[in-house]
């Protein structure tokens, strides 16, 4: 029910309504207010015409007015004249005396008595006083006339009144025509306003059904025009808008789809945090890196277990050793306010990990109101420390390696020359020592030049195509007087159809002799070496076991690492560089092989190289050769 007072059908019907009644009390007044005139003004007429000196009835009167019964004779010249002076029982005449008594009163008179004083209206005391008796006054109850007619020995007043009434009975016909009339316009104005109201809201009605689509987020449906009005240009408007709307949204929504792809396959993590620090997006990333990094900090935060488990604000900026308070906020703030982007960089150390850590702000709308949260921009940067760690390591093991066989030959030639009168065999010995020293140095610096090649892409590599049967068996060879020396047994098992591969000969030569000594040297003398072979269609796989003192665990995973010596090994004086097994590895991988590592300390190890039957290397030295072809 309240939806139809507030309905443009009821309004239109209120105003119809409204209208029609103003139109109708106007024309109601002004009708009514006609006719009182009218008829006021026809009474004066008719009475001024009929008691004017001249006319008729007059003429008589003055005739009359000096016999002796003249009030009687009067009226009877009042009755003889009614029907002009429209005598009536709504009108009636009277004689009346100078005080106004009544003398004589016409035939139809039920308003005049015989010697009653009449009430005096202004009229009757406006003759009385001489002036004249035709005033009318509206909104009086009655009209009336009264004239002296005198002679020189009598006087009378004649009066006439009106008691309305004729008039009224017309004003209330008038009115109840105007309230029938209201009656019935207001039945024509609901009717009229029922359809003014369709034509006028079935396009509203369509326009807020659009409104409501586009609120939805459907742009498709154009609304459809029906008129050429207002509302129709509203709705022409309104398609448009909703067009540019459209496109506008579009827009915005692929610059969206745009940013969140980058945003999501950044390589570094980006987390947007809301104001009270949880996490509002976080890339794929993020997610990757933080959960694993989460889970450690369950372990090693007990305190706040629960709170590790979803990443906060708070989480990472104690890892920044940042403490989340208004002036870390003031500070983010105040950069952005000069246009500059606030942001702080740490840099934090979590799980053997380095991260930099860069923090900036931005605003977002949440619940209609503005926030201000925090983006971080997380920067693995393990690697960049790794690789310096590495160059330190390594810059550090060359001078230590070098300084060592330098220390020693520079004490046997200082120990020569200080000595001339040294015995033959002990200057014999320390120059031995000496020789033996520059050929390790020299060994270090050859691996190292190796290695270097090899980082440098600088190697020549001489491909050719060989059998790897006969490559083992030439090893088997080259280390028969070591294996001999240290009383070791060495096993041959080859699977027969062992293929020929294309690769570097002296390159896998070379792998197979570090693998090989490293098993003599580590290895207590009488130990069991086991060289086998096999082969698939595109691999050849080459293993050296041996019962050895093997490698612990924790050292396994730094084995190929250059310089890298098990503690334990350099104690036993087998003097290798450490960088045999790194060159190994490099040497197998530039081949497109693997090496495998397998053993138990103190029980043997077992060191498996797999190399492609033909070596990408191969293709990479066809292709240099073409252009020369
Ligand atoms: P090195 O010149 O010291 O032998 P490598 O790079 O060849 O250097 O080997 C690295 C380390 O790996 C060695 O110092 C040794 O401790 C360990 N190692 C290599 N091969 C074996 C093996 N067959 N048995 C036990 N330890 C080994």
């Amino acid at each position: 029910m309240r939806v139809l007072y507030r309905s443009l059908y009821f309004k239109i019907i209120l105003i119809l309504i409204i209208f029609i009644a103003t139109i109708m009390a106007v024309v109601g007044t002004i009708l009514l207010n006609g006719v009182s005139s009218y008829f006021a003004e026809d009474f004066r007429k008719q009475m001024e015409e009929s008691f004017v000196p001249g006319a008729e009835l007059y003429d008589y009167l003055e005739e009359v007015v000096g016999r002796g019964d003249g009030a009687a004779a009067m009226v009877i010249m009042l009755d003889a004249y009614s029907g002009h002076l429209g005598l009536d029982a709504n009108r009636s005449a009277a004689i009346l005396d100078e005080n106004g008594a009544v003398l004589a009163a016409s035939d139809t008179s039920s308003m005049f008595h015989i010697g009653e004083t009449v009430y005096l209206t202004p009229n009757i005391l406006s003759v009385m006083n001489g002036g004249s008796g035709s005033e009318q006054r509206a909104g009086a109850d009655s009209l009336d006339f009264c004239i002296r007619i005198a002679s020189e020995t009598e006087s009378y007043l004649v009066y006439v009144r009106d008691s309305k009434e004729e008039m009224q009975d017309l004003n209330w016909m008038l009115f109840s025509i105007i309230l029938q009339a209201l009656l019935f316009g207001s039945l024509f104005a609901i009717l009229l306003s029922f359809f003014l109201a369709k034509t006028i809201t079935a396009p509203i009605q369509s326009l807020t059904r659009g409104a409501q689509q586009i609120a939805a987020g459907e742009f498709e449906q154009e609304i459809d025009v029906h008129s050429r009005d207002e509302i129709g240009t509203l709705t022409d408007t309104f398609n448009h808008m909703k067009s540019v709307l459209k496109n506008t949204i579009d827009q915005v929504s692929g610059e969206q789809k745009k940013l969140e792809t980058v945003f999501f396959y950044l390589k570094d993590a980006v987390v947007a945090f809301r104001d009270d620090g949880s996490v509002m997006h976080q890339n794929t990333t993020a997610r990757d890196l933080f959960v694993p990094l989460m889970e450690g900090a369950v372990l090693t935060e007990q305190g706040d277990a629960e709170e590790a488990q979803t990443m906060t604000l708070a989480w990472l900026l104690r890892l920044c050793g940042i403490e989340d308070n208004p002036i870390f906020r003031a500070a983010l703030e105040r950069d952005s306010e000069t246009g500059d982007e606030g942001y702080v960089l740490r840099e934090i150390a979590l799980r053997e990990r380095v991260f930099d850590v860069s923090l900036g702000n931005f605003r977002y709308m949440e619940n209609n109101e503005n926030h201000t949260g925090v983006i971080a921009v997380i920067h693995d940067v393990t690697g960049r420390y790794e690789l310096d760690r590495s160059r330190r390591e390594f810059v550090a093991n060359v001078s230590h390696e070098l300084r060592t066989p330098l220390t020693s030959i520079k004490g046997a030639a200082e120990t020569v020359l200080r000595y001339p009168d040294m015995p033959s065999d002990m200057r014999e010995s320390f120059l031995s020592m000496a020789v033996e020293e520059s050929d390790r140095m020299t060994r270090i610096v050859g691996d190292l030049l190796v290695l270097s090649r090899l980082d440098n892409n600088r190697t020549k590599w001489e491909i050719s195509t060989f059998s790897v049967e006969a490559v083992i068996r030439h090893m088997c060879e080259v280390v028969k007087n070591d294996i001999a020396e240290h009383r070791h047994t060495l096993s041959v098992r080859l699977d027969d159809n062992l293929p020929q591969i294309t690769a570097d000969k002296d390159r896998v030569e070379q792998v197979l002799l570090n693998i090989l000594t490293n098993a003599v040297k580590y290895t207590p003398d009488g130990g069991q070496i086991l060289l086998r072979a096999a082969a698939n269609r595109s691999h050849v796989a080459i293993s050296v076991r041996d019962n050895g003192i093997g490698i612990p665990k924790e050292d396994q995973p730094h084995l190929f690492e250059r310089f890298y010596r098990v503690e334990k090994s350099r104690t036993t004086g087998a003097g290798g560089t450490g960088l045999g097994l790194a060159i190994a590895k490099e040497l197998v991988e530039a081949h497109g092989g693997k090496i495998k590592l397998n053993s138990v300390l103190g029980r043997g190890t077992e060191l498996t190289v797999i190399l492609p039957i033909r070596s990408p290397l191969a293709d990479e030295a066809a292709q240099e050769e073409e252009p020369t072809a």
